[in-house]
């Protein structure tokens, strides 16, 4: 069976969830094989033969934090060169997208991105793609050399498979410059998890009013174990940071659950939360658009529903 690659997207080895999602779809297609890129594979060999690595391409290189995806780059066009995958999947993020693209450059292969979920097909890999702000899903395939194939977060539910991995090391001629990184600063500490990542993301939008009531929206949130979102309203207005912005111009997610509390729902908010698995919505105004797209809508003040709704769900943990 021909292998599938999937980018391996870790933190100092610790996998993140994304490459769990890719493993399980990559068992659709073919052979999983993953490729690590950096430095701590020891530990992550383990978990990708958990989620049915059969096969792990380690390229031990501390200049993977030295310099921004263009080692991925190298590595992956290297040993896609030789092994000759059936499909290369990549994680959606912002680097995953840079780094597929530029594999597809080198490979002289199609790339589809953003892909929502993947089966087999007749002639390759088939995705489909939510596109136009979610109003139309699209399949796809590639037509030329190895499809490369970036998949959003939650696209899937990780399963696992144990298999224990064969390891092959593999070492990489690296391309001279790039974008070096030049200092770095920790973020914030937040028990909560990444917004991309999450199961369940509770936004806020105008209808919060204020950053000092962004506390209604977080008590929700932490009740549920979910990631905090923000329209752009409440971006801009200063209310919460613009890493939090879901939608068109900031990130797109596609939890199980999302809920979206006072905001409106304008088509560039939906671009960004349309494919979630369910969606409610709590707003005072009984016509909001928000509400067309909702699997259960509260319509209602924000500040009467929200401690409610925290007492319910804190009553039923
Ligand atoms: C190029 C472009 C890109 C954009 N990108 C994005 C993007 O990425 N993300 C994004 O979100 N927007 C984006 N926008 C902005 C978008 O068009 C909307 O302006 C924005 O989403 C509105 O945010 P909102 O729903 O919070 O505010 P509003 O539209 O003002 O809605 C506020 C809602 O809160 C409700 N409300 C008020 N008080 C209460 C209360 N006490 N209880 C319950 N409900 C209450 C109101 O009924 C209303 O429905 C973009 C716009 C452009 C032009």
């Amino acid at each position: 069976m021909a292998e599938i690659l999937v980018l391996v997207d870790h933190a100092d080895g610790a996998v993140r969830k994304p490459t769990l999602e890719l493993l399980t779809l990559a068992r659709r297609l073919g052979e999983p094989a993953a490729v690590f890129v950096g430095t701590g594979s020891e530990g992550a060999v383990e978990t990708l033969g958990r989620f049915g690595a059969q096969k792990v391409y380690v390229v031990d290189a501390p200049e993977a934090a030295e310099y921004l995806v263009t080692p991925s780059v190298d590595a992956l066009a290297q040993i896609a060169g030789t092994a000759n995958p059936a499909a290369i999947l990549v994680a959606s993020s912002f680097d995953g997208k840079e780094i597929a693209a530029r594999v597809a450059v080198r490979l002289e292969s199609g790339l589809i991105t953003d892909a929502v979920d993947v089966e087999a097909g007749a002639e390759g890999p088939v995705t489909e793609q939510s596109v136009f702000a979610a109003t139309y899903q699209v399949k796809a395939h590639v037509t030329k050399g190895t499809p490369i194939i970036t998949v959003k977060p939650n696209a899937a539910t990780p399963e696992e498979a144990p298999a224990t991995p064969a390891v092959e090391t593999v070492s990489v001629d690296f391309t001279a410059g790039g974008t070096k990184v030049v200092s770095r600063a920790p973020r914030e500490k937040s028990d909560r998890p990444e917004l991309t990542e999450a199961d369940i993301v509770v936004s806020g939008g105008r209808g919060v009013n204020g950053a000092e009531n962004f506390h209604v929206i977080e008590s929700v949130a932490d009740a549920l174990g979910a990631a905090v979102g923000a329209s752009r309203a409440a971006v801009d207005a200063g209310w919460y940071p613009h890493s939090h912005q879901v939608g068109q111009t900031g990130t797109q997610v596609s939890p199980q659950l999302y809920v979206a509390v006072g905001i409106s729902g304008a088509i560039q908010h939906r671009a960004g939360m349309q494919t979630s698995k369910t969606i409610v919505a709590i707003n005072k105004d009984e016509d909001a658009p928000i509400f067309d797209l909702v699997d259960y809508g509260v319509v209602g003040d924000l500040f009467k529903v929200m401690p409610q709704l925290e007492a319910e769900i804190n009553k039923r943990k």
